[in-house]
Protein backbone atom coordinates (compact mmCIF):
# COMPACT_ATOMS: atom_id res chain seq x y z
CA UNK A 1 0.00 0.00 0.00
CA UNK A 2 1.22 3.33 -1.16
CA UNK A 3 1.74 5.75 2.44
CA UNK A 4 1.01 8.66 0.03
CA UNK A 5 -2.22 10.83 0.97
CA UNK A 6 -3.69 13.02 -1.74
CA UNK A 7 -5.98 15.84 -0.77
CA UNK A 8 -9.35 14.17 -2.57
CA UNK A 9 -10.27 10.97 -1.53
CA UNK A 10 -11.38 9.97 -4.40
CA UNK A 11 -7.99 10.00 -5.82
CA UNK A 12 -6.74 8.60 -2.53
CA UNK A 13 -8.87 5.09 -3.29
CA UNK A 14 -8.31 4.88 -7.11
CA UNK A 15 -4.36 5.00 -6.34
CA UNK A 16 -4.72 2.53 -3.37
CA UNK A 17 -6.80 -0.09 -5.64
CA UNK A 18 -4.66 0.58 -7.81
CA UNK A 19 -1.31 -0.46 -6.07
CA UNK A 20 -2.96 -3.73 -4.86
CA UNK A 21 -3.81 -4.53 -8.02
CA UNK A 22 -0.56 -4.08 -9.48
CA UNK A 23 1.65 -5.63 -6.64
CA UNK A 24 -1.48 -8.70 -7.05
CA UNK A 25 -0.46 -8.87 -10.76
CA UNK A 26 1.06 -12.28 -11.28
CA UNK A 27 2.19 -11.61 -14.78
CA UNK A 28 2.86 -9.42 -17.25
CA UNK A 29 -0.18 -9.74 -19.55
CA UNK A 30 -2.55 -9.13 -16.07
CA UNK A 31 0.02 -6.15 -15.29
CA UNK A 32 -0.40 -4.26 -18.77
CA UNK A 33 -4.20 -4.89 -18.62
CA UNK A 34 -3.88 -2.90 -15.47
CA UNK A 35 -2.17 -0.08 -16.86
CA UNK A 36 -4.44 0.17 -19.66
CA UNK A 37 -6.99 -0.05 -16.92
CA UNK A 38 -5.84 3.18 -15.32
CA UNK A 39 -2.97 5.06 -17.75
CA UNK A 40 -4.62 4.33 -20.58
CA UNK A 41 -6.54 6.88 -22.62
CA UNK A 42 -9.87 6.36 -21.49
CA UNK A 43 -8.29 5.10 -18.49
CA UNK A 44 -9.43 5.74 -14.40
CA UNK A 45 -6.81 8.47 -14.09
CA UNK A 46 -7.82 10.13 -17.37
CA UNK A 47 -11.36 10.23 -16.27
CA UNK A 48 -10.25 11.87 -13.13
CA UNK A 49 -8.54 14.46 -14.85
CA UNK A 50 -12.17 14.98 -16.68
CA UNK A 51 -13.33 16.29 -13.04
CA UNK A 52 -11.68 19.70 -13.42
CA UNK A 53 -14.35 21.01 -15.52
CA UNK A 54 -16.72 20.57 -12.30
CA UNK A 55 -14.51 22.47 -9.73
CA UNK A 56 -14.62 26.11 -8.78
CA UNK A 57 -11.57 27.86 -11.07
CA UNK A 58 -9.42 28.13 -8.22
CA UNK A 59 -8.97 25.09 -7.43
CA UNK A 60 -7.82 23.77 -10.62
CA UNK A 61 -4.84 23.64 -10.78
CA UNK A 62 -4.21 21.94 -7.11
CA UNK A 63 -6.75 18.87 -8.40
CA UNK A 64 -4.68 19.08 -11.64
CA UNK A 65 -1.46 18.65 -9.61
CA UNK A 66 -2.93 15.88 -7.56
CA UNK A 67 -3.78 13.92 -10.54
CA UNK A 68 -0.68 13.82 -12.22
CA UNK A 69 0.97 12.86 -8.79
CA UNK A 70 -1.44 9.92 -8.52
CA UNK A 71 -0.64 9.06 -12.57
CA UNK A 72 3.20 8.86 -11.30
CA UNK A 73 2.87 7.29 -8.61
CA UNK A 74 0.27 4.24 -10.64
CA UNK A 75 2.91 4.47 -13.49
CA UNK A 76 6.07 3.86 -10.83
CA UNK A 77 4.09 1.23 -9.08
CA UNK A 78 3.41 -0.41 -12.58
CA UNK A 79 7.07 -0.21 -13.59
CA UNK A 80 8.75 -1.36 -10.39
CA UNK A 81 6.06 -4.87 -10.68
CA UNK A 82 6.82 -5.02 -14.43
CA UNK A 83 10.75 -5.59 -13.46
CA UNK A 84 10.36 -7.95 -10.61
CA UNK A 85 7.92 -10.12 -13.01
CA UNK A 86 10.33 -9.83 -15.72
CA UNK A 87 13.48 -11.01 -13.02
CA UNK A 88 10.66 -13.39 -11.99
CA UNK A 89 10.27 -14.88 -15.61
CA UNK A 90 14.12 -14.92 -16.33
CA UNK A 91 14.58 -16.99 -13.75
CA UNK A 92 12.42 -19.42 -14.28
CA UNK A 93 13.40 -19.80 -17.69
CA UNK A 94 16.63 -20.22 -16.68
CA UNK A 95 15.67 -22.76 -14.57
CA UNK A 96 13.71 -24.75 -16.87
CA UNK A 97 16.53 -24.51 -19.67
CA UNK A 98 19.33 -25.39 -17.59
CA UNK A 99 21.51 -28.73 -18.67
CA UNK A 100 21.57 -31.39 -16.34
CA UNK A 101 24.93 -32.68 -16.62
CA UNK A 102 24.63 -35.58 -14.37
CA UNK A 103 22.82 -36.67 -17.15
CA UNK A 104 24.52 -39.95 -19.59
CA UNK A 105 25.71 -38.26 -23.07
CA UNK A 106 24.62 -39.23 -26.47
CA UNK A 107 27.72 -40.83 -27.43
CA UNK A 108 28.79 -40.56 -31.55
CA UNK A 109 30.76 -43.98 -31.90
CA UNK A 110 33.69 -43.90 -33.99
CA UNK A 111 34.27 -44.68 -37.40
CA UNK A 112 36.70 -47.87 -38.47
CA UNK A 113 38.65 -48.50 -41.35
CA UNK A 114 36.59 -50.78 -43.79
CA UNK A 115 38.31 -54.25 -43.54
CA UNK A 116 39.69 -54.36 -46.81
CA UNK A 117 41.12 -51.07 -46.28
CA UNK A 118 43.00 -52.51 -43.39
CA UNK A 119 43.99 -55.27 -45.22
CA UNK A 120 45.34 -53.42 -48.53
CA UNK A 121 47.61 -51.14 -45.48
CA UNK A 122 48.94 -53.93 -43.59
CA UNK A 123 49.93 -55.76 -47.07
CA UNK A 124 51.56 -52.10 -47.91
CA UNK A 125 53.32 -52.21 -44.69
CA UNK A 126 54.52 -56.23 -44.91
CA UNK A 127 55.88 -55.10 -48.30
CA UNK A 128 57.40 -51.53 -47.46
CA UNK A 129 59.26 -53.66 -44.87
CA UNK A 130 61.24 -55.43 -47.89
CA UNK A 131 62.03 -52.19 -49.90
CA UNK A 132 58.83 -52.61 -51.98
CA UNK A 133 57.39 -49.13 -53.08
CA UNK A 134 53.71 -48.48 -54.03
CA UNK A 135 52.83 -47.76 -57.50
CA UNK A 136 49.31 -46.21 -59.25
CA UNK A 137 47.84 -47.14 -61.91
CA UNK A 138 44.91 -45.90 -64.36
CA UNK A 139 41.39 -47.87 -63.22
CA UNK A 140 40.24 -47.08 -67.10
CA UNK A 141 42.72 -48.86 -69.17
CA UNK A 142 43.21 -49.85 -72.87
CA UNK A 143 43.79 -53.36 -74.51
CA UNK A 144 47.28 -52.95 -74.71
CA UNK A 145 48.04 -51.84 -71.17
CA UNK A 146 45.54 -54.89 -69.70
CA UNK A 147 46.25 -57.87 -72.25
CA UNK A 148 48.53 -57.10 -75.34
CA UNK A 149 51.83 -56.12 -73.52
CA UNK A 150 50.87 -58.89 -70.76
CA UNK A 151 51.23 -61.28 -73.86
CA UNK A 152 47.74 -61.70 -74.03
CA UNK A 153 46.53 -60.80 -77.90
CA UNK A 154 43.50 -60.91 -79.52
CA UNK A 155 41.84 -64.05 -79.58
CA UNK A 156 43.78 -65.49 -76.50
CA UNK A 157 41.58 -67.57 -74.81
CA UNK A 158 42.74 -65.69 -71.89
CA UNK A 159 40.89 -62.49 -73.22
CA UNK A 160 37.12 -64.78 -73.11
CA UNK A 161 38.13 -65.37 -69.43
CA UNK A 162 38.51 -61.81 -68.16
CA UNK A 163 34.37 -61.15 -68.58
CA UNK A 164 35.82 -57.77 -69.63
CA UNK A 165 33.80 -54.10 -68.89
CA UNK A 166 34.18 -52.42 -72.39
CA UNK A 167 33.98 -48.25 -72.28
CA UNK A 168 34.56 -47.91 -75.77
CA UNK A 169 36.49 -49.86 -78.31
CA UNK A 170 39.91 -50.95 -77.35
CA UNK A 171 39.30 -49.14 -73.07
CA UNK A 172 37.98 -50.87 -71.11
CA UNK A 173 37.97 -51.23 -67.22
CA UNK A 174 41.02 -52.69 -66.06
CA UNK A 175 40.59 -56.91 -65.48
CA UNK A 176 43.71 -56.84 -63.02
CA UNK A 177 46.42 -54.62 -61.31
CA UNK A 178 49.09 -56.42 -63.66
CA UNK A 179 48.64 -53.34 -66.72
CA UNK A 180 50.65 -51.08 -64.03
CA UNK A 181 53.79 -53.43 -63.96
CA UNK A 182 54.35 -52.13 -67.93
CA UNK A 183 52.88 -48.56 -67.23
CA UNK A 184 56.31 -48.67 -64.22
CA UNK A 185 58.64 -50.41 -66.64
CA UNK A 186 58.11 -48.05 -69.02
CA UNK A 187 58.73 -45.08 -66.96
CA UNK A 188 61.16 -46.03 -64.31
CA UNK A 189 64.82 -47.99 -64.66
CA UNK A 190 65.25 -51.46 -62.92
CA UNK A 191 65.79 -52.14 -60.37
CA UNK A 192 62.13 -52.61 -59.60
CA UNK A 193 60.55 -53.18 -56.18
CA UNK A 194 57.04 -52.24 -56.42
CA UNK A 195 53.51 -53.29 -55.20
CA UNK A 196 50.00 -52.03 -57.28
CA UNK A 197 47.07 -52.44 -54.97
CA UNK A 198 43.88 -51.56 -56.44
CA UNK A 199 40.37 -52.26 -57.74
CA UNK A 200 40.15 -54.46 -60.80
CA UNK A 201 36.71 -55.15 -62.81
CA UNK A 202 34.90 -58.48 -64.25
CA UNK A 203 32.06 -58.77 -65.50
CA UNK A 204 30.49 -61.30 -62.67
CA UNK A 205 28.67 -61.47 -59.86
CA UNK A 206 28.18 -64.32 -57.26
CA UNK A 207 28.21 -65.13 -54.11
CA UNK A 208 32.41 -65.61 -54.61
CA UNK A 209 32.73 -62.83 -57.55
CA UNK A 210 31.56 -59.31 -57.03
CA UNK A 211 31.86 -57.27 -60.21
CA UNK A 212 34.48 -55.04 -58.54
CA UNK A 213 37.41 -56.53 -55.95
CA UNK A 214 41.05 -55.67 -54.98
CA UNK A 215 44.12 -57.04 -56.09
CA UNK A 216 47.75 -56.57 -55.40
CA UNK A 217 50.01 -57.32 -57.43
CA UNK A 218 54.06 -57.17 -57.20
CA UNK A 219 56.69 -57.00 -59.56
CA UNK A 220 60.35 -57.14 -59.03
CA UNK A 221 62.89 -56.59 -61.84
CA UNK A 222 66.97 -56.78 -61.25
CA UNK A 223 70.28 -58.33 -61.81
CA UNK A 224 69.92 -62.17 -60.93
CA UNK A 225 66.48 -62.36 -59.95
CA UNK A 226 65.69 -66.07 -59.48
CA UNK A 227 62.73 -68.23 -58.54
CA UNK A 228 64.04 -68.87 -55.24
CA UNK A 229 63.48 -64.73 -54.19
CA UNK A 230 60.47 -65.11 -55.23
CA UNK A 231 59.61 -68.07 -53.14
CA UNK A 232 61.26 -66.46 -50.50
CA UNK A 233 59.47 -63.18 -50.62
CA UNK A 234 55.86 -64.82 -50.66
CA UNK A 235 56.17 -67.41 -48.08
CA UNK A 236 57.36 -64.04 -45.42
CA UNK A 237 54.71 -62.14 -46.55
CA UNK A 238 51.88 -65.20 -46.14
CA UNK A 239 53.64 -65.83 -42.74
CA UNK A 240 53.69 -62.14 -41.83
CA UNK A 241 49.91 -61.43 -42.74
CA UNK A 242 48.55 -64.66 -41.08
CA UNK A 243 50.99 -63.98 -38.32
CA UNK A 244 51.86 -67.55 -38.34
CA UNK A 245 55.58 -68.49 -38.12
CA UNK A 246 55.42 -72.04 -39.08
CA UNK A 247 52.82 -71.68 -41.95
CA UNK A 248 53.14 -74.41 -44.83
CA UNK A 249 53.70 -72.66 -47.90
CA UNK A 250 53.68 -75.00 -51.28
CA UNK A 251 53.76 -74.11 -55.22
CA UNK A 252 52.52 -75.99 -57.46
CA UNK A 253 53.04 -75.37 -61.47
CA UNK A 254 50.68 -73.37 -63.15
CA UNK A 255 50.23 -71.37 -66.07
CA UNK A 256 49.76 -67.57 -66.19
CA UNK A 257 50.46 -65.55 -70.31
CA UNK A 258 52.49 -62.77 -68.95
CA UNK A 259 55.10 -65.16 -66.66
CA UNK A 260 57.40 -68.39 -67.31
CA UNK A 261 57.56 -70.24 -65.39
CA UNK A 262 53.99 -69.79 -63.31
CA UNK A 263 52.73 -71.20 -59.87
CA UNK A 264 50.19 -71.26 -57.88
CA UNK A 265 50.56 -70.98 -54.32
CA UNK A 266 48.72 -72.62 -51.78
CA UNK A 267 49.10 -72.15 -47.82
CA UNK A 268 48.29 -74.69 -45.16
CA UNK A 269 44.49 -73.28 -43.92
CA UNK A 270 44.31 -71.22 -41.24
CA UNK A 271 41.74 -72.59 -39.71
CA UNK A 272 42.43 -76.37 -39.32
CA UNK A 273 46.11 -76.18 -39.45
CA UNK A 274 45.96 -78.82 -42.71
CA UNK A 275 43.38 -80.96 -40.22
CA UNK A 276 40.84 -80.52 -42.92
CA UNK A 277 37.92 -78.40 -42.69
CA UNK A 278 35.13 -76.55 -44.57
CA UNK A 279 36.90 -74.13 -45.66
CA UNK A 280 39.88 -75.97 -47.09
CA UNK A 281 37.52 -78.41 -48.71
CA UNK A 282 39.05 -80.79 -46.14
CA UNK A 283 42.47 -81.21 -48.39
CA UNK A 284 44.34 -78.92 -45.23
CA UNK A 285 45.25 -75.99 -48.16
CA UNK A 286 44.02 -73.09 -49.37
CA UNK A 287 44.93 -71.63 -52.80
CA UNK A 288 45.99 -68.06 -52.23
CA UNK A 289 47.78 -66.35 -54.83
CA UNK A 290 49.75 -66.61 -58.61
CA UNK A 291 52.70 -65.69 -59.62
CA UNK A 292 55.95 -66.84 -61.76
CA UNK A 293 58.84 -65.22 -63.53
CA UNK A 294 58.44 -62.16 -66.03
CA UNK A 295 57.26 -63.37 -69.52
CA UNK A 296 60.40 -62.14 -72.06
CA UNK A 297 57.38 -60.99 -74.29
CA UNK A 298 56.60 -59.06 -71.55
CA UNK A 299 59.94 -57.79 -71.06
CA UNK A 300 60.11 -56.85 -74.74
CA UNK A 301 56.93 -54.89 -74.43
CA UNK A 302 58.13 -52.83 -71.42
CA UNK A 303 61.72 -52.29 -73.20
CA UNK A 304 63.63 -54.08 -70.70
CA UNK A 305 66.57 -55.59 -72.19
CA UNK A 306 66.17 -59.38 -70.74
CA UNK A 307 69.91 -60.04 -71.43
CA UNK A 308 70.93 -58.11 -68.51
CA UNK A 309 67.57 -58.26 -66.20
CA UNK A 310 65.08 -60.92 -65.08
CA UNK A 311 62.17 -60.36 -62.68
CA UNK A 312 58.99 -62.06 -61.17
CA UNK A 313 55.40 -60.91 -60.50
CA UNK A 314 52.46 -61.97 -58.32
CA UNK A 315 49.14 -61.09 -57.98
CA UNK A 316 46.17 -61.34 -55.17
CA UNK A 317 43.41 -61.00 -54.40
CA UNK A 318 42.57 -58.35 -51.12
CA UNK A 319 39.59 -59.40 -50.40
CA UNK A 320 40.42 -63.49 -50.56
CA UNK A 321 43.25 -62.42 -48.19
CA UNK A 322 40.72 -60.24 -45.78
CA UNK A 323 38.05 -63.54 -45.73
CA UNK A 324 40.64 -65.42 -44.36
CA UNK A 325 42.32 -63.14 -42.24
CA UNK A 326 39.29 -62.55 -40.27
CA UNK A 327 37.10 -65.48 -40.80
CA UNK A 328 34.65 -64.05 -43.33
CA UNK A 329 32.31 -66.62 -45.60
CA UNK A 330 30.38 -64.19 -47.56
CA UNK A 331 32.29 -61.57 -49.87
CA UNK A 332 29.22 -59.81 -50.47
CA UNK A 333 29.55 -58.47 -46.99
CA UNK A 334 32.21 -56.55 -47.78
CA UNK A 335 30.33 -54.41 -49.88
CA UNK A 336 26.80 -54.05 -47.91
CA UNK A 337 27.87 -51.39 -45.63
CA UNK A 338 26.30 -53.11 -42.88
CA UNK A 339 27.53 -50.97 -39.69
CA UNK A 340 27.01 -53.79 -37.38
CA UNK A 341 29.40 -56.30 -39.57
CA UNK A 342 31.72 -53.35 -40.18
CA UNK A 343 32.25 -52.24 -36.54
CA UNK A 344 33.18 -55.37 -35.41
CA UNK A 345 37.01 -54.69 -37.19
CA UNK A 346 38.48 -52.37 -34.64
ZN1 LIG B 1 40.93 -76.21 -43.27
Amino acid sequence: MTSEQFTDSTVTAMVEAAIAAVKASADTTVLERLRVQYLGKNGLVTAQLKRIGQLPGAERRAFGQVVNRAKEVIQAGIERRLEWLTAQQLDQQLLEDSVDISLPGRTMPPGTLHPITRTLRRIETIFSRLGFQVADGPEIEDEYHNFEALNIPRHHPARAMHDTFYVAKNVLLRTHTSPVQIRYMHSHEPPLYIIAPGKVYRCDSDVTHTPMFHQIEGLVVDRDISFADLKGVLVYFLREFFEQNDLKVKFRPSYFPFTEPSAEVDMGCVFCYGEGCRVCGHTGWIEILGCGMVHPEVFRHAHVDHGKYTGYAFGMGVERLTMLRYGVGDLRLFFENDLDFLSQFK
